[in-house]
């Protein structure tokens, strides 16, 4: 307790479905952060926010006392305008892998702040130290350096970047208090605020294997986080998009990195493209390039010689061959016809438990295990073909992740095809 502030009323104003007034929200976030709210009062805080949830008041100050308890990233620096992706996470999206180099062969600059993969969908970082040599720190001044450089940065946030959610995230996650629409919003964009950024686009992914089950609480979620960038003088825009079926055709660290450099060698699997192309000119709309048609960038050549320059700027060899895993296991399709249904987040799982995913995140990851799918929904195919392809390094992960995949694809007669991208959600939606 401190002044006239309490935790245990703090506690109460909200189980009580009352709004928290700044000087609460202010003080509760400082006191937890520095230790002097205990780890049980701020998880009881999270679970009277799930249950009553937050004004857009209330949400504008707690992310702004969350985004307080940290450095904000300097970015004056930079010559070029910023504008910064984020996705709330699915299978096979390695969608930043392309994206960041292109939108930087345009003219913007990209500082991508990226994460380690928990659970079933991957991390970008994790999918990049495949790359021999690549290296995922840089400190203020070689961020700022290599974005005037190269125009594309993809590293790890210090830990002096809003420690606050750091410390909420890790309690939220034993608590069962992250399905909490406020503050995944909240957590989310005062990282990106604190980024520095003048622009996001934001991918909010909807279906199995995405965090955000139905659209209609990722068009929620999608909503939040747009306000939240507004309210904190950031253009920000989000596109909806399917997370039902995964994206291209790898999940897996080395596997994934593979995949992008095909698309940004102008060729690869479709929905990547589209997805990457529609990205990437969300992203060129808010720093006002209007001349440049990304889709071009990606055949001309110009995208991969700045995926050549990234890799490169952070020690990575992008000539080196990466790396495989020892083991290799085929499912089979069982019958003839056409995919109606690939399941994202059984082939999330199978990956994960064949060692492309961690489970604590002290656990190393596996850069060469995870699952290539031979066909998508849609695609014809005969009994005894080749499905999915399972690579892992140890054998013994084999079994789980064909058990993961019992059941995971459809095979009818008829495939109705849903848009990829389902909304667009700007500030006046
Ligand atoms: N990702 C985050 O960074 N925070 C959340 O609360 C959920 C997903």
């Amino acid at each position: 307790m401190t002044g006239t502030i309490d935790a245990v009323d703090v506690i109460c104003t909200k189980r009580d479905g009352y709004p928290l007034s700044a000087d609460q929200i202010n003080w509760v976030i400082d006191a937890y952060t520095n230790g002097a709210v205990a780890d049980e009062q701020m998880s009881s805080l999270a679970m009277a926010v799930l249950l009553n949830g937050l004004n857009a008041q209330e949400l504008t100050t707690w992310t702004e006392a969350t985004i307080n308890t940290g450095a904000r990233l300097d970015l004056s620096g930079v010559e070029r305008r910023t504008v910064d992706k984020h996705s709330t996470g699915g299978v096979g999206d390695k969608i930043t892998l392309p994206l960041t180099p292109l939108v930087a062969a345009c003219g913007a600059a990209v500082p991508q702040l990226a994460g380690r993969g928990l659970g079933h969908t991957g991390g970008t970082l994790d999918k990049l130290e495949s790359v021999p040599g690549w290296r995922a720190t840089r400190s203020n001044d070689e961020l700022v350096r290599q974005l005037n450089d190269v125009g594309a940065v993809i590293c790890a946030a210090s830990p002096e970047l809003v420690p606050a959610d750091r410390k909420l995230y890790a309690l939220r996650d034993v608590t069962g208090t992250v399905q909490s629409i406020p503050l995944i919003a909240s957590s989310i964009m005062s990282k990106k605020i604190a980024e520095g950024c003048g622009a996001l686009v934001l991918d909010v992914k909807t279906g199995t294997g995405a965090f955000m089950k139905t659209t209609e609480q990722a068009r929620l979620l999608a909503q939040t986080m747009v306000q939240l960038g507004h309210a904190h003088g950031v253009d920000t825009v989000a596109l909806l998009t399917d997370m039902s079926t995964p994206l291209g055709y790898t999940a897996g660290n080395a596997l994934e990195v593979t995949e992008s450099i095909e698309v940004l060698g102008g060729a690869g699997p479709a929905d990547v493209v589209a997805l990457t192309v529609a990205l990437a000119r969300e992203m060129l709309e808010r720093v006002g390039i209007s001349d440049i048609d990304p889709a071009d960038y990606l055949v001309n050549g110009k995208a991969m010689d700045s995926w050549r320059a990234l890799i490169r700027a952070q020690g990575g060899d992008p000539d080196a061959n990466l790396p495989t895993a020892q083991e290799r296991h085929t499912v089979t399709a069982e019958r003839d016809g056409v995919i109606e249904r690939l399941d994202a987040h059984a082939v999330g799982v199978a990956a994960w438990r064949l060692g492309a995913g961690r489970s604590r995140k002290e656990d190393p990851v596996s850069p060469g295990a995870g699952v290539v799918w031979h066909a998508r929904p849609g695609d014809r195919v005969r009994a005894g073909q080749p499905l999915f392809d399972l690579h892992a390094d140890d054998p013994d992960r084999i079994p789980s992740a064909v058990a993961a995949l019992a059941g995971s694809v459809d095979v009818g007669e008829r495939h109705h095809p849903t848009p990829l991208v389902i909304d667009r959600i700007t500030s006046s939606s």
